[in-house]
């Protein structure tokens, strides 16, 4: 099979989008004080903020939107998206939600406290948040070949399997309120995990009596890595490896702003735990709304039930993960150092590689960002040291293992001569790295500062 497909579909309607010069964007970037967060988006080019919420729709999903049933409760859209729910996850109760960490507030309230902590592979920050809400401490547990950029090994995002058992035996079972699998890996790169991993995981939690949680917001691109990368799994229909993945939880939590392919939503979901299942009916009321809307409107949920079906499929996946690979094969021709392997959702460049001379205080993988966005309008964000908040005692800057400056691609929204166009804007920020000599911070929060930060460039 080619390495590359071209997209599988073709374009209907479009959004047009406008180049401005340098000096508009110096001026734009100076107006949002350095902050990529603080950008209009009619500043911005080609946006690689996130991939949440940013996707296309399909003319079937739009015509979804169209047929939405709005009735309070029993829509059909609801029905609908049940059906398509159900026959994916294999789960007992699916509940839909406005998004994945309303999901997280459903579900981890009744399983962690004060006194209690949740392992992962990593909590993804909205996940770590709500764990904290809880009283709860988070401790991350992934495989230390995460922390090697350049190195081949097809799992990256897996459970540290030993480390997870020390971690049972240092704290207790009982300790213990959940272990959380993210799929993909977001924090670690969009690294996979691999089916073997999970199904360990998963035998470890039984055999202490720990409820796994998969977070779930990347799901098939998961299993699509687990299709290409794992022995014996090569021939299998996407949707078995699915359902082998989802065997091994006890909960899902899932945003389907991103594998779901729409712009809002999500679900919560319970595979038979039935105090589990009474317990989050009895949150969804107060916090999010009645059971068969939770949080969304009927087009929504016709909008979701199609994205799940959509996204699962292999020719899709192919093509998606596809434009990623596409990305980073670029950026490793041009000589810009990736993130290797290039995972799925996103490029991960290593600005600890690329602006070698900016100490983390100055934040490296930020400065790439603002560097990228001069040349070519492109916007990322820093997943680096900028976003790690002081040291709550200290008031001391932390310093990240990897200082990454993520590229995320919206699913079905840009074609591949917009990624060329990242690919050389990127090399020639790589040519012009000893201009920049990193930022400081001028005016911060106490907790997720990147989101509202004001910066000003260093002068050494
Ligand atoms: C996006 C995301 C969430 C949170 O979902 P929202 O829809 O943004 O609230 C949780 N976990 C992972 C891994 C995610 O990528």
């Amino acid at each position: 099979m080619a390495k590359y497909i071209p997209e599988p579909y073709r374009i209907k309607m479009v959004e047009a989008i406008r180049q401005t010069s340098y000096e508009e964007r110096e001026e734009a970037i100076k107006t949002a004080d350095y902050n990529m967060f603080s950008l209009a988006s009619s500043d911005v080019y080609i946006d690689m903020l996130t991939d949440s919420g940013t996707n296309a729709m399909s003319d079937r999903q739009w015509a979804a939107v169209m047929m939405g049933d709005e009735s309070y409760a029993g829509s059909r859209s609801y029905e609908q998206l049940m059906e398509v729910a159900h026959d994916i996850f294999n789960y007992q109760y699916i509940q839909p939600v406005h998004q994945g960490r309303a999901a997280e507030n459903m579900l981890f309230p009744l399983l962690l406290k004060e006194g209690m902590i949740s392992i992962s592979n990593f909590h993804f920050d909205t996940t770590s948040g709500h764990v904290l809400l809880t009283g709860a401490k988070v401790v991350n547990c992934v495989s230390p070949e995460a922390a090697d950029t350049e190195n081949y090994a097809p799992f990256k995002g897996n459970m540290d399997i030993a480390r997870l058992r020390e971690l049972i035996a240092e704290y207790g079972a009982e300790k213990i309120g959940c272990i959380v699998m993210t799929i993909t890996n977001n924090s670690a790169g969009g690294q996979p995990v691999s089916l073997a991993n999970l199904q360990e995981t998963g035998a470890i939690a039984r055999e202490h009596k720990i409820p796994l949680v998969i977070d779930a917001a990347r799901y098939a691109e998961n299993a699509f890595f687990i299709k290409e990368r794992e022995t014996g799994q090569e021939d299998r229909p996407i949707k078995d490896i699915v359902r082998d993945m989802f065997a091994e939880g006890d909960a899902f939590t899932f945003s389907a702003k991103k594998d779901g392919i729409v712009n809002m939503g999500g679900l919560v979901g319970v595979r038979e735990d039935a105090d589990l299942i009474k317990g989050i009916k009895a949150r969804v009321v107060p916090y999010e709304g009645f059971l068969t809307y939770g949080g969304l409107t009927g087009r929504d949920l016709g909008a979701m039930a199609g994205g799940l079906a959509e996204g699962l499929d292999e020719i899709f996946l192919r093509s998606y993960i596809g434009q990623t690979q596409y990305l980073g094969d670029r950026c490793l021709e041009l000589g810009v150092p990736i993130q290797y392997p290039t995972g799925g959702h996103a490029i991960f460049v290593d600005a600890k590689k690329a602006m070698p001379h900016i100490p983390y205080y100055h934040f490296p993988a930020h400065t790439l960002c603002v560097a990228l966005y001069l040349e070519g309008g492109i916007r990322g964000c820093d997943i680096g040291s900028f976003i790690l908040d002081l040291d709550p005692q200290t008031g001391e800057q932390l310093e990240a293992a990897l200082e990454l400056s993520r590229f995320c691609i919206p699913r079905r929204t840009y074609t591949q001569s917009h990624l060329d166009y990242v690919a050389e804007k990127l090399a020639d920020v790589m040519k012009r790295s000893e201009e920049f000599q990193g930022f400081e911070v001028v005016e911060q929060a106490k907790v997720l500062r990147h989101f509202t930060a004001r910066l000003k460039p260093y002068t050494p």
